[in-house]
């Protein structure tokens, strides 16, 4: 299929603000695709050439798309350079820059879907010396093939900044559209509701619309787990309480929720893969575990839950931020496995010698994993069950988590099945200290792309320096501003943006330094020391609580108090 096509897609989901319309322009490219072509455009409609869990990436930065358009068309770079400050979006720039050179017969020229999408992908093997000019002229090649209105989009979506692009949502209507289109009302929920599953099964919406096609509703609903494919795993729920986790269910279990990362863990004989909850696959990181699951787990095809810790000095938990060295390291892992070593705790089962086991009670699942773990103390054990509701007992259970430097506990509904990729009421409970909230100064800005593009979307806070009256870098925050306001209380993006615009003391790529003057409430679930941050902390998981519009920058937090709620969290200073 010719990529003229799905720029007219990409120009009517920019034209139109309704979510009906998008999903019927989305639909009607998916049902013409061929079965090739089909998950090309499903990830290229999103704005991507890899899925979101892949670790891949183009590395393409605005200063190669400077040198590719001002090789594609002439122009000096400094002149694309002076344009595209103009304009914001090197997209525009090219079309622009590209409509007043162009001959028109070279305009006439269809470039191909399978073509941009495989030179899109080509360029994050690209590395190591020369590697810039070898990617420009991977992209140069598309820009030159291209209509200048396909080249805006091809270069958006190299830079990874489509700004048009659909999300996950309308992506799974649009398939429901493209292959069930007789099925409306009740019928239409169902569907949606097979395509859901089958994502779970396999969170890729390329190969689910594979499956619509050929499968049908019948082949969306039998979707299986695939050894060596990660799945969209059970999420939990909050607790406001213990009391209340308790009493939410009938029979329950009581787990300690540990400060590592969660790992799904697939076996095939000798086979072994890991995967961590953003489904990114980690086994190479971890030889240590896999060497646990060839030589513990004594069935021979399965599929496990369980948590990853870093192990401290004297055996004690080491905190989070140690151990995501270890999943972040591409090099030089076997003296990452001597330096860091790593113990696993077990939790869950999904599937057992080629049997599916969500439909299967807690209880029923928790036996089968008991039944296949050689334990090992401090490398290698089962999460400790407390059964009970008794609050006192749970109450002492939970202290003894914090105690240890975890971080609080997992109330779990022993009837409960297990539902993949929700937080579903019914299954999991969790149950852990809130913070007490900072308020924190605004000391710079991130501009937002896609949907937010216009906004600032994220907001670097700070901390103050009592003795230099500086402020200090301590996370960046997003969560907790929303794009559409709900409620009175809500902050959105406009809001924000506006509030901020005045006050910007200068630019850097799509960061702004914004001058220290608004305060926020912000709450986060944890301080942890940090190189990253002019404080030497990061807040980890920082979300907006309120504007104080009755706050000063010198009133904010100080430094000190960081230091102080550092040490105070609970359990923390045994790590
Ligand atoms: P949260 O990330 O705060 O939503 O909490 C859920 C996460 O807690 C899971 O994804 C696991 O990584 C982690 N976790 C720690 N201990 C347990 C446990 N005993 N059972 C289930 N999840 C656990």
């Amino acid at each position: 299929m010719i990529y003229s096509k799905l720029a007219d897609v990409y120009d009517e989901l920019e034209r139109t603000p309704s979510r009906l319309s998008k999903i019927s322009a989305v639909a009607a490219i998916l049902r013409e695709a061929d079965n090739e072509e089909l998950p090309m455009i499903i990830l290229l409609l999103q704005g991507k050439v890899f899925p979101s869990w892949s670790e891949e990436e183009t590395g393409i930065a605005d200063r190669i798309v400077i040198r590719i358009v001002s090789n594609a068309t002439g122009f000096r770079e400094a002149d694309v350079m002076k344009h595209f400050n103009g304009t914001g979006d090197l997209g525009i720039t090219v079309e622009k820059l590209l409509s007043g050179k162009r001959q028109q017969t070279l305009g006439e020229k269809h470039i191909d879907i399978k073509k941009v999408f495989e030179n899109l992908q080509k360029l994050s093997a690209v590395g190591g010396k020369g590697s810039q000019d070898v990617k420009v002229s991977i992209v140069k090649e598309l820009v030159m093939h291209s209509s200048p209105r396909e080249a805006k989009y091809i270069v958006r979506t190299a830079l990874g900044q489509l700004r048009v692009g659909v999300a996950e949502g309308v992506v799974r209507d649009a398939i429901a559209e493209a292959f069930f289109p007789e099925k409306e009302g009740d019928e239409r929920k169902e569907v949606i509701k097979a395509i859901e599953w089958a994502w779970f099964m396999k969170p890729d919406y390329g190969d689910v619309a594979l499956t619509a096609r050929a499968g049908g509703l019948d082949g969306l609903r039998k979707s299986g787990l695939e050894i060596g494919k990660p799945f969209q795993v059970l999420l939990a729920e909050k607790a406001p309480s213990l009391e209340d986790a308790l009493g939410a269910y009938e029979n329950v279990q009581v787990e300690w929720k540990f400060d590592g990362a969660r790992i799904q863990a697939h076996k095939d004989g000798d086979s072994i893969w890991l995967f961590t909850r953003r489904l990114e696959n980690v086994t190479k990181q971890f030889p240590d575990v896999v060497r646990i699951l060839r030589k513990n787990v004594t069935a021979d095809r399965c599929v496990l839950e369980g948590e990853v810790l870093a192990v401290g000095k004297n055996g004690k938990p080491a905190p989070f931020q140690i151990l995501s060295q270890r999943i972040r390291r591409k090099y030089d892992i076997s003296r990452m496995v001597s330096e860091i070593p790593v113990k696993m705790v077990w939790f869950d089962i999904v599937l057992l010698n080629g049997k599916q086991l969500f439909d299967r009670p807690f209880s029923e699942r928790r036996k089968l994993l008991e039944g296949i773990i050689n334990t090992e103390p401090g490398r290698n054990v089962l999460s400790e069950p407390l059964m009970t509701k008794d609050i006192n007992a749970a109450r002492k259970f939970y202290e003894d988590a914090l105690y240890a430097g975890q971080e609080g506990v997992m109330v779990k509904n022993l009837d409960a099945i297990y539902q993949p990729g929700r937080r579903v009421s019914g299954g999991w409970l969790k149950v852990k200290p809130i913070m007490e909230t900072l308020d924190l100064v605004i000391t710079g800005a991130q501009w937002g792309t896609g949907k937010r593009a216009g906004w600032m979307g994220s907001f670097m806070l700070a901390c103050r320096d009592d003795e230099s009256g500086e402020f200090l870098d301590c996370g960046m925050m997003g969560t907790g501003v929303k794009e559409k306001k709900s409620a009175e209380s809500d902050v959105t993006l406009k809001e924000m943006t506006e509030m901020l615009k005045s006050d910007i003391l200068g630019e850097d790529g799509n960061m702004v330094r914004i001058k220290p003057k608004i305060v926020l409430e912000i709450a986060y679930e944890e301080i942890q020391k940090s190189p990253t941050y002019s404080s030497g902390y990061a807040l980890r998981f920082p979300r907006l609580v309120r504007v104080r519009v009755d706050k000063s920058p010198d009133d904010a937090d100080s430094m000190e108090r960081m230091s102080v709620l550092y040490a105070q969290q609970k359990g923390k200073s045994s790590k």
